[in-house]
């Protein structure tokens, strides 16, 4: 939920590019000076080094996540990567105001886990396809439908779906959450929603039978195998690095497949001479920014949900305390309770890959 503010704010004042702002931003110019024009740099290193000075005076905090924009990322984010480390960042913050640089079901996340924290979005409309794909009475409908048989939501869901859920579960942990659920349950079946790509891919990792909803992300469901082929002919020694909501056929003919945090760490670990990297646009930028010795070529696709949050909204949140996401307690404590179970799980012995030869012979999935 949403307290937007009625009160239509005063025109933004427009900041200079003094030397003062230059000298506070240099550190951050050297970071994103492959990514960002020295004319773009202009305008934004003023908003930048005001939005860093509202941070201190308000005691706030920006959580960024990989896929925003590189001034953002490198600029004003005071905690950065995948919707689940924001949120367990947001939980050790001692801050009193957290601003969401990311979609609303993230927002909704930081709140559940934050209750006493005001958690602010500078834009309430950045969603996300696959968190609107569905509903708690959609859940509720499926659990009727499948007594018995555990409840895993991956993380990109609204709070009153992970209200009706039993754990939440990120791509970098999916297959070791669901197995857990399993034998925990006692069940040998697994609903796993909402991404209908992800859980394929995950059915591919387990003998576990994986029951599935039709969402997908439309970002990484555009990506086709073909298109991964014809750039493995242009690029020969480019490494093909793909996030497990894409198809499985394209995970099939990439070289590796991981979640956001495992894709930057393949990149700062094993430094390829040439990497493409099959998600959000953003995410390659921010990895480029600290791999200079990689070179990036560019097939992605840009979320319109994440491209809403920009510095100058960032600025209005901070500036007008503006937009509060909140969540009725009683559904937050619920679905408080599903992420924090897989928060408290072991981290996985070993990031998980979506190596497609341990079980290329199992796929079991029934979609919904
Ligand atoms: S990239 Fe996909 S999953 Fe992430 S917010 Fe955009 S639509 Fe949602």
């Amino acid at each position: 939920m949403l307290n937007v503010a009625t009160k239509v704010p005063p025109v933004r004042p427009a900041f200079l590019f003094t030397p003062q702002v230059e000298a506070e931003t240099s550190a951050i110019w050297q970071t994103v000076r492959s990514r960002v024009t020295p004319l773009e740099w202009r305008l934004q290193a003023p908003l930048i080094a005001e939005i860093n000075r509202l941070k201190r005076e308000k005691k706030a905090v920006i959580l960024a996540h990989n896929y925003m924009t590189p001034e953002i990322f490198h600029g004003v984010g005071d905690y950065v990567g995948d919707s689940l480390g924001l949120a367990r960042e947001a939980q050790r913050s001692d801050a009193a105001v957290i601003v969401q640089a990311g979609v609303h079901f993230m927002a909704e996340t930081s709140k559940v886990l934050c209750p006493d924290k005001r958690v602010l979005i500078p834009d309430p409309n950045a969603g996300c396809s696959l968190a609107s794909s569905i509903t708690a009475a959609d859940v509720r409908l499926i659990k009727q439908r499948y007594p018995g048989a555990p409840v895993v939501t991956y993380v990109n869901t609204t709070a009153e779906v992970k209200a009706e859920t039993d754990i939440c579960c990120t791509s970098a942990n999916a297959v070791q959450v669901v197995e857990w659920a399993a034998k925990e349950w006692g069940s040998d079946r697994v609903i796993l929603i909402p991404d209908e790509f992800l859980a394929k891919n995950v059915a591919r990792q387990t003998d576990v039978k994986i029951i599935a909803w039709r969402g997908r992300c439309e970002v990484h469901e555009r990506f086709t195998a073909s298109d991964i082929l014809e750039l493995r002919a242009a690029y020969p020694d480019a490494q093909v690095l793909a996030h497990p909501e894409c198809p499985p056929e394209v995970l099939e003919v990439s070289h590796f497949t991981g979640s956001t945090a495992a894709m930057t760490d393949y990149v700062a670990t094993r430094k390829p001479k040439q990497v493409v990297l099959i998600t959000e646009c953003s995410m390659a930028d921010n990895v480029a920014c600290e791999a200079p010795e990689t070179e990036f070529i560019r097939p992605c696709n840009l979320c319109p949900h994440m491209k809403m949050i920009t510095l100058e909204n960032v600025y209005d949140a901070l500036l007008y305390d503006r937009y509060e996401v909140t969540v009725d307690p009683v559904l937050a404590v619920r679905a408080a309770a599903a992420v924090q179970r897989m928060i408290d799980l072991p981290p996985p012995a070993v990031p998980a890959r979506y190596d497609l030869v341990k079980a290329r012979h199992h796929v079991d999935v029934e979609l919904i």
